[in-house]
């Protein structure tokens, strides 16, 4: 696409420097307002080779920097982030369209991971064993991996960066971030600000783009690993080819997350969690909640009750609205296909009780909260991910067939139940086939100091991201044995050394 005369386009960071993009473009929106505000560069080969080789450039003085000199840059950098969150908040509502306290909550979650990443000289510590045989000492090291890029989705333009980038530099590598073409003005303020912090130039470079940029960083030699978050077709298509060119890899892909609500859950609280958790950020969440399973009927009709009635007064509207608890979905592109999810939810015979459809009028990118009713495992708005504000609600006799619904689901990332029963809930806990699970606690998205990642479709690689899971990812082992020459004269030995 081509620049509109005099307008704005969002380019990279490479260096240390903003560089003008030199490709072409993509619109971006202000999607309460369903207008383009400005453009976004799409790298060109070139434009990626230079943030790679920027990258290259500064990785032996950054990774030889003692780990706790690299962590200071990391508290200036909180630091920093917390006194530009509304700032920060801003841009992110200005292009994403989630409310400003959402937008404060992204920035607060991100803000956790460097709170995390300050540990660096804790967390990397190896382990010792001394005298592990006979004058012999065994330690081990972990080393950072070299040149590492992250590719982010939309939903979450600073707080999935948040989670890479800081834990992959006090790491000791160098980092080269291609954020979503739909939000990407906060990255480039990240960089600034991790600068300010004091990072020196060309430890983290950003390049702004679509596939073409990916596939660059993909396929390019001197970059050892990738993290990715974004949709499912993506995750695999990237876990293979990083996988066939040698690099460590983890790829986060969609998700379709179960409440399951038992007839003796607290359902006023159950209600108000799942409210939260399915219309939140107009369901544009990886952990939100889109399925309601409701065991027994009359858990699912007093259910169904208190969702209509709390729904009639969900408050829709631009970021900046007072008491706004839903805004637009990112782009009409994204609001259509949706649409069509709801189309086709009708049409394979779900009880559409709330039709959001009937919501957007002006020219913002809205739609209102949709739920349907008796919806079965075999129809489309089941089956597949929608990502916006659409709750379907399954109704289940037992708690077997609760959980035989979660755990055959192509998606596992979270998985809630709601109960007052511990025996219950300690079963589901043990039984819930998902990566991340919730007790009365329907967004269970870890804390920064545990880990983050699904099971099955959600997630591709072995590694989870951030907590320990996420140093890992970001650090190669090296076990060391050694000894030091003392009077003892050794032979050769022609047999497999053993401490016997
Ligand atoms: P997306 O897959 O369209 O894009 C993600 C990134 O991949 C972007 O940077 C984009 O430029 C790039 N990309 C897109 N198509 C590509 C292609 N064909 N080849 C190479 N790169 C490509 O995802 P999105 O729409 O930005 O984000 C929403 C999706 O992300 C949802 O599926 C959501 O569930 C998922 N998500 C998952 C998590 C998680 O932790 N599991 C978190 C946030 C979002």
């Amino acid at each position: 696409m081509s620049r509109e005369r005099g307008e704005q386009v969002v380019g990279h960071w490479i260096g240390g420097v903003g560089v003008e993009p030199s490709g072409g473009v993509a619109p971006i929106f202000n999607p309460a307002l369903g207008v383009r505000l400005r453009a976004v560069g799409l790298a060109t080969l070139e434009e990626v080779n230079r943030a790679v080789h920027a990258a290259a450039a500064a990785l032996d003085s950054w990774a030889q920097l003692p780990a706790q000199r690299r962590a200071r840059v990391m508290f200036r950098f909180k630091q920093l982030l917390e006194d530009n969150r509304a700032v920060l908040a801003a841009i992110i509502s200005e292009e994403h369209g989630k409310t400003l306290a959402d937008a404060e909550g992204e920035v607060s979650r991100g803000i956790e991971v460097v709170e995390f990443a300050c540990a660096a000289p804790q967390l990397l510590k190896g382990e010792l064993s001394n005298n592990a045989s006979t004058g012999i000492d065994t330690y081990s090291l972990h080393q950072p991996l070299g040149i590492v890029a992250g590719i982010t989705p939309f939903n979450f333009p600073a707080m999935v960066p948040l989670w890479m980038f800081p834990l992959a530099l006090v790491c000791g590598n160098t980092f080269v971030l291609k954020p979503s073409e739909r939000d990407p003005s906060v990255s480039i303020r990240l960089a600034e600000l991790i600068q300010e912090a004091g990072l020196p130039q060309g430890v983290l470079n950003v390049v702004q783009g679509d596939k073409t940029a990916v596939e660059a960083l993909l396929h390019h030699p001197a970059v050892s690993g990738i993290s990715f978050v974004g949709s499912t077709p993506v995750a695999r298509h990237i876990q293979t080819q990083a996988i066939a060119q040698g690099k460590r890899v983890q790829a986060l892909g969609g998700a379709k997350n179960h409440m399951v609500i038992l007839p003796d859950a607290e359902l006023d609280s159950a209600v108000e969690a799942l409210v939260g958790a399915a219309y939140g950020a107009a369901g544009e969440r990886c952990m939100a909640i889109s399925v309601a399973v409701a065991v027994g009927e009359q858990t699912a009709e007093r259910l169904i009750e208190r969702l209509r009635t709390r729904l009639s007064h969900l408050k829709i509207g631009a970021a900046d609205t007072p008491g706004v608890e839903m805004g637009p979905l990112v782009t009409e592109a994204h609001r259509a296909r949706v649409r069509e999810y709801i189309d086709a939810g009708e049409r394979e015979g779900a009880q559409l009780l709330l039709d959001g459809r009937t919501v957007g009028s002006g020219s913002g990118f809205f739609l209102g909260p949709t739920l349907f009713d008796r919806v079965q495992p075999h129809m489309r708005i089941y089956r597949e991910e929608i990502f916006g504000p659409v709750l379907s609600v399954v109704r289940v006799p037992d708690y077997a067939a609760a959980l035989q619904l979660v755990n055959t689901h192509q998606y596992a990332n979270g998985a809630a139940v709601f109960t007052r029963s511990g025996e219950l809930a300690r079963r589901f806990v043990q039984d819930a086939a998902a990566g991340m699970v919730g007790v009365n606690v329907a967004i269970p998205v870890p804390v920064a100091f545990h880990s983050f990642g699904g099971w099955r479709n959600s997630m591709f690689g072995d590694y989870s991201v951030y907590g320990m899971e996420g140093v890992r990812f970001y650090t190669r082992l090296k076990t060391v044995t050694e000894r030091w020459p003392d009077e003892t004269r050794t032979e050769a030995d022609f047999s497999l050394p053993t401490s016997m």
